[in-house]
């Protein structure tokens, strides 16, 4: 009787274990992109924005998102993995997307991302894949003509979470700042007349100027701005794969044929 009762709490025992198992290795199977099997159809997840023209912009009719960024997503998950691979593209905004970085929402981050001395202690990045500068955008005929005409009563629009909004402040301390969610409300926002000039990298307000011709990039760039592409840190395995690809993208002309797609204005001027 007693070893009976004893070999039936040993099956207990020994079932609640199995189910543990079990249930550990279907959690491990929902966790983010980059853990599935690396042959075929490989699943990554990656973080781009959905509201910035040339880089990440979301058709609304076809739901498609389109840009430089998007492209060069693409292009590394089929160098990476092969062309079977199921690429998901997530929206992240300058405030989220380190977070969703963090938390494993996402496997890489490749939406207009500056790479900065305070990101590097959150994330690890990518070599430079481009360069932009940040800038501002003004409606046309506006007496700021460059970041020497930003004073206390010139209210300056920028995005939370961006680098745009902290250099505004180091650049230009009299200034008020207004900060939105995204670039489509910063963009609304100045064209509702609810500030004199927007601030962000140079690449991006060209896309602004491009949708709508009543307003300009003035005076040039005065900061420098990388970008590369973010993975979770200490994600070596990644970061690895994404350089050697797009170390390959440029070495055989693929890079600059996306490159020309997107970016037709010469930022220099
Ligand atoms: N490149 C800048 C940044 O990383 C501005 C663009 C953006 O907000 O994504 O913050």
């Amino acid at each position: 009787m007693k070893l009976s009762k004893k070999l039936i709490s040993l099956f207990l025992v020994s079932m609640l274990a199995v189910i543990m198992l079990a249930a550990c290795g279907a959690a491990k199977d929902e966790s983010s992109g980059d853990k599935k099997d690396a042959k075929s159809g490989k699943t990554i997840t990656f973080g781009v924005k959905n509201d910035t023209r040339l880089f990440g912009l979301k058709d609304p009719a076809s739901g498609e998102v389109e840009g430089f960024d998007i492209d060069i997503a693409n292009e590394l998950a089929k160098r990476m993995y092969g062309d079977d691979t199921k690429v998901n593209l997530k929206e992240v905004t300058s405030k989220t997307r380190i977070p969703m970085l963090k938390n494993g929402s996402i496997d890489a981050i490749i939406a207009t991302m500056t790479i900065t001395e305070e990101r590097k202690k959150e994330v690890d990045f990518s070599d430079v894949y481009f360069e932009a500068g940040q800038s501002l955008l003004v409606k046309k005929g506006s007496k700021i003509k460059s970041i020497k005409d930003l004073n206390k009563d010139t209210t300056v629009l920028a995005v939370k979470g961006s680098t745009s909004t902290q250099n505004i402040r180091e650049k230009a301390k009299d200034a008020p700042v207004l900060e939105f969610e995204n670039y489509a409300e910063a963009f609304t926002a100045l064209k509702a007349g609810k500030g004199d000039t927007l601030t962000t990298d140079n690449s991006i307000l060209y896309g602004m100027a491009d949708e709508d011709n009543k307003y300009q990039v003035v005076g040039g760039t005065f900061t420098d701005e990388p970008y590369g592409i973010a993975v979770k840190k200490g994600n070596k395995e990644l970061l690895d794969k994404i350089n050697k690809a797009l170390k390959d993208m440029k070495d055989d002309g693929t890079y600059d044929e996306i490159y020309k797609k997107w970016i037709k204005i010469d930022s220099s001027k």
